[in-house]
């Protein structure tokens, strides 16, 4: 089978031929002025059958990291070797992206729209569009999202560990860290586990921000998936490889009171029951009051807003059967992360 060249891929009642790509527009939506509004799919059909891995991002419309990583995974040189097809949804939320916002105009959350109904609102139109017309064609699925707004996440893989492709997936993509999440009402995620395919959800850095460390990582992450599924040709020369660490538990630290947040501690780093987090003052007085950690773990998300009130979530803390080896995890991928941004050849179409 493997040497067979595969048949053309159909997506949108367009056909990709083996070796081409194609950017596949499917009517989502239309603008109050009737302007159609389409979701893009970029199809990378292979010359050699394969698995067909959907990448997709900022179904949380302000969370734009993605957006970049899917343009500079389109132009990577590996995938001059693809086996399968890649097929590459940059933004899912057209409406949330071009406003800058989580949210759709009637501000429902996509994310909490899935599986859709053509007869739906807006959300469930748009949801089952997506569903029907690209998520029916994909064989394996990494969905990529940032912190909300004013947070901050360390980059971590969530996935449910009892679906064992996707935990497979999960410790190839070589995050440091994994959460085994619970599924969410109306989520992407909850409609692809109940489509039964394999699913991994990359989080990291915080909304409205392109940060290049967390990019390279989203990048290089889902090549090490591809690899693990025999898309594109093992690396000559690895880099020492990052083990992910699996969390027992997370929890989040609450602000006790309203004030003006100083945090002492930062993302990645590891904190112990009663160690003190952050600082919360009043800036009208002297009046200060010390947060502490509930539990032992490593911060994998913060808020970056320094103005609180008392109940909010400030720290999200993953705890660990052994809590070094995760710290040194996390050391081997901050260095291994730690170089220039991925070549790519400009020559390439993107
Ligand atoms: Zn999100």
């Amino acid at each position: 089978m493997s040497g067979k060249r595969p048949l053309p891929f159909e997506m949108g009642g367009q056909q990709v031929q083996p070796g081409c790509r194609a950017d596949i527009a499917i009517p989502a939506a239309r603008l109050y002025t009737n302007t159609p509004l389409d979701i893009v799919a970029r199809v990378v059909h292979g010359k050699k059958p394969g698995p067909q891995l959907l990448v997709c991002s900022a179904v949380h419309g302000d969370e734009i990291n993605g957006v970049e990583i899917c343009r500079r995974l389109l132009k990577h040189p590996a995938l001059k070797h693809l086996r399968g097809t890649l097929i590459v949804v940059p933004i899912i939320n057209l409406f949330g992206f071009t406003q800058k916002s989580r949210y759709l105009p009637d501000r429902r959350d996509l994310n909490r729209s899935f599986p859709g109904s053509e007869r739906g609102t807006l959300a469930s139109r748009m949801a089952s569009r997506f569903t029907s017309e690209i998520l029916s064609r994909a064989s394996h699925v990494i969905d990529l999202h940032t912190g909300a707004i004013h947070r901050s996440n360390l980059p971590h893989i969530r996935v449910n560990t009892e679906d064992t492709a996707a935990f497979e997936m999960a410790q190839a993509f070589r995050c440091p860290v994994i959460l085994d999440s619970k599924l969410l009402d109306g989520s992407l995620r909850e409609t692809t586990s109940n489509m039964k395919i394999p699913y991994i959800l990359f989080e990291a850095g915080e909304a409205l921000r392109f940060e290049d460390r967390y990019i390279t990582a989203g990048i290089r992450g889902i090549l090490n998936v591809m690899r693990h599924l025999n898309m594109i040709p093992e690396k000559k020369h690895r880099s020492p490889p990052v083990t992910a660490v699996l969390a027992t538990n997370s929890f989040w630290v609450r602000s006790t009171r309203d004030g003006v947040l100083s945090n002492v501690v930062s993302l990645g780093q590891s904190v112990s029951c009663g160690e003190k987090l952050a600082t919360i003052v009043n800036p009208l007085s002297n009046d200060e009051e010390a947060i502490y950690s509930t539990g032992n773990g490593i911060v994998i998300g913060a808020t970056q807003i320094p103005l609180v009130h008392e109940g909010e979530a400030l720290f999200h803390i993953a705890s660990f059967d052994k809590v070094d080896v995760a710290e040194a995890s996390l050391e081997a991928f901050e260095e291994a992360n730690d170089y220039p941004p991925l070549e790519v050849e400009p020559g390439l179409p993107s």
